[in-house]
Parts: structure tokens; sequence; C-alpha cells
């Protein structure tokens, strides 16, 4: 279902509209129809163009196999004028204040990729890589590491926010062209923080997937920008904020026409002393209940501590987390920011094969290197 005609500005699309559990007649809420696999585009068209006649505020969306939200509405008026049609597979009225992002809109789950790899299928991808690239020679010497390791996809921050104005603020557009090397040099796909809406454009063609950091999963400009393009985007959790905010984030790009989300858990601050956050893996299985989008976790930040990288991976792997991303670097102690989290790269191949046999567990294959080819990558 492709409909981009039929989507309307964000600002309609998140128009305040309680949620509704046992509507009755009479009552105003949101509808959501999921649309039949088997929907033509012009069938779509018609039927929403059909219901706006009505007086309807009717949308339409790529997620899944397409999802159309009615918001607003009288709940007994859109259960009357969505049901039976062709175009409609079922019916529900959400009781979530995100709605796109609910599991019930693509109930097995979506499988999004990045660069080809992909995050929420029984393959788990780990991304690996330094914080910060810091010169041609450590990210070549990194990347080329994390290749041979069976890593599936490279990180490394270009932009960094940083909490003291004093520290390596990243090599910026130049880091950019070293990770656009690094690509070429090992086939890895790249995750890249994005800081502003306005570095997407000279980022775009450098990147495959835009990580939007802690600090600004409610940057709610630079979501809007990011729900317009069609490139994935990692969206971490941010340190304070509730699953429903995080899920809302979401929300955000999958509603500006952005179906490819990852969410990423990367620890919350609570009273924790001896680790820079603390890892809720609860919530990353709360969030894979409660939305069809893949999650995935970064223990490295979540910690702040290389001793405990692995043992939480491995427990994020348990609970179900979609992919990995750690950090590593060849020389944590001189490097620029987070050495003290950094694995080394002996240390990245050590727990990916660790990772293999909690995945065998529970069901899930770690994914080597950045390519699904009949299996060639697996051990
Ligand atoms: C990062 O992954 O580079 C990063 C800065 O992490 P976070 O946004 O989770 O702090
Ligand atoms: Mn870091």
């Amino acid at each position: 279902m492709s409909t981009d005609a039929t989507r309307s500005p964000l600002s309609v699309v998140l128009a305040p509209s309680p949620g509704v559990r046992n509507a009755q007649e009479g009552q105003r809420g949101v509808a959501m129809a999921v649309l039949a696999a088997d929907a033509t585009e012009r069938e779509v068209r018609s039927l929403v163009e059909s219901l706006r006649t009505r007086g309807l505020d009717a949308n339409a969306y790529e997620v899944g196999q397409g999802v159309l939200l009615l918001h607003d509405v009288r709940v007994d008026e859109a259960e009357e004028a969505l049901t039976g049609q062709p175009a409609v597979e079922r019916v529900s009225l959400p009781g979530t204040r995100y709605r796109l992002a609910r599991r019930d809109a693509v109930p097995s789950g979506s499988v999004v990729r990045v660069g080809g790899v992909p995050f929420g299928s029984e393959y788990l991808p780990v991304i690996a890589g330094p914080c910060a690239v810091e010169s041609r020679d450590q990210i070549l010497t990194i990347a080329r590491a994390t290749a041979s390791a069976g890593a599936s996809l490279l990180r490394g921050g270009a932009f960094k926010p940083r909490t003291s104005p004093y520290d390596f603020q990243g090599l910026e557009l130049l880091g950019l062209e070293l990770l656009d090397e690094a690509r070429d040099i090992t086939g890895l796909p790249i995750v890249t923080e994005v800081m502003s809406p306005g570095m997407i454009e000279p980022m775009y063609g450098m990147v495959d997937a835009f990580q939007v950091g802690s600090r600004n999963m409610q940057n709610y400009e630079l979501l809007k920008a990011l729900a317009d393009i069609d490139k994935p985007v990692l969206l971490k959790r941010g340190f304070a904020a509730t699953v429903d905010e995080w899920l809302l984030a979401a929300e955000y790009l999958l509603a500006g026409g952005n179906e490819a989300v990852i969410l990423c858990e990367r620890g919350i601050r609570a009273f924790a002393q001896r680790t820079r956050f603390t890892l809720d893996l609860a919530s990353v299985a709360l969030a894979k209940r409660e939305t069809h989008l893949p999650v995935i976790v970064d223990p490295s930040h979540a910690t702040g501590d290389r001793s405990l990288v692995a043992p939480m991976a491995l427990a994020a792997v348990a609970a179900g987390a979609d992919g990995i991303m750690v950090e590593v670097h060849n020389d944590p102690r001189r490097a620029l920011s987070d050495g003290q989290q950094a694995l080394r790269p002996a240390e990245l191949s050590e727990l990916l094969d660790q990772l293999e046999d909690v995945g065998a567990a529970v069901g899930r294959r770690v994914l080597r290197g950045p390519l699904v080819l009949g299996g060639a990558q697996l051990r």
C-alpha cells in the first residue's frame, strides 16, 4: 500500500483525541483499521476519500500491510464506516496515545533493514564501533577489526553530544567522510548520530541509519524532519523518558511517514552510583509486547563499564532484544570519549560467540557480517 497523497500534516495526525476502551455509542475517540494485505492503492485512496466525504478525519499510513486511522470520531460511526469494507482487514479502538507503533498494527512484528541488515527477524545483528570517529587511522583500524569479529554494522559518532562543552565534539563532516571510507573498505553499513534537522541533508548520502541520541529523543523538530526521509532511524530512549514517551517519539516518525524505526534502550537515570545508567530490561520486554518495532539494547552507555557490557548484552538477548549496539576501541585508554566502556576487538569476538549461545536458547541466530546469504554468514 503506497498512498503519499493520503497523508496529512503531522498536526492533524497527532491532534489530541482520547483513546477509547469499551466504546459506547456517541463516545468520541480513535479508530484504527489494519488494511487488507491485498488492498490496492486505488482502493485505499477511494476508501480514504469516501470517509473524508462523510466528514471523517481519515489518514492511511504505510505501516505493516497498511493502517488507516480515524481521529476524533464518534466510535460507533467509525465502526459502521469501516466494518465490511473490502479494503479493511480488521478494526480496533486503540487505547494508547501511540497508535501506529502499537503491536496490533503489525502483530507479527516489523522487520527494519539497515543497508540490507534485518532488525526484528530471527537474526540478531550487532552494531559495533567507537564512541567517536577520532582519526582516519583509528576508524579504519576499528572498522576492520569490527568486520572481522563478525559485527553487521559500524557505528561511530561524527557529531557528539557531550555533557561538557570542553570535551571532544567530534570530527563532524570529516568524520562522516571517514565513515564512508570505512564502509567502502569493510562493506559494513554505517549508523551515526544526527543532532539537528539541518544536518540530515549533508549526512544523507554517507549514512545507512540516522541515530537519534538519548538527549534528542524529544527533539520534535528533529523527529519531524527524520519522518520525512526514506532512511531508517535508530531511536535511542531518553535517559529520563518513560516507555510511553519513547513510543510516542517513535510515533512522530511513523505518523510523519517513516516506518523504518528501530528502538534502542540505553539505560535510564536511577540512583545507581556504580554504573553510568540503569539498564531497563523490563522495558525492553514491555516495548516488545507493546510495539511491532524492533528493539535493540546498548549495554555500553547503560553501564559505562567494559566488564559489564557482555553480561548485559547477553541478558538483553535473553529478554528478547532484536540486536545489540556496543562501543569498541583498539586503544581504549587513549580514546577521546567513553574509553572505559569500550570493548577491545578480541572482546567483541568473544561476545559474538557468547551471544550465539544465548541467542540459540531463545530461537535467535547471531548474524555474522552484513548480509544474509542463504546462511553463509551464519555459523
Ligand atoms: C552514542 O551512542 O553515541 C550516544 C551518544 O549514546 P546516547 O545518546 O545513548 O547517550
Ligand atoms: Mn559513547
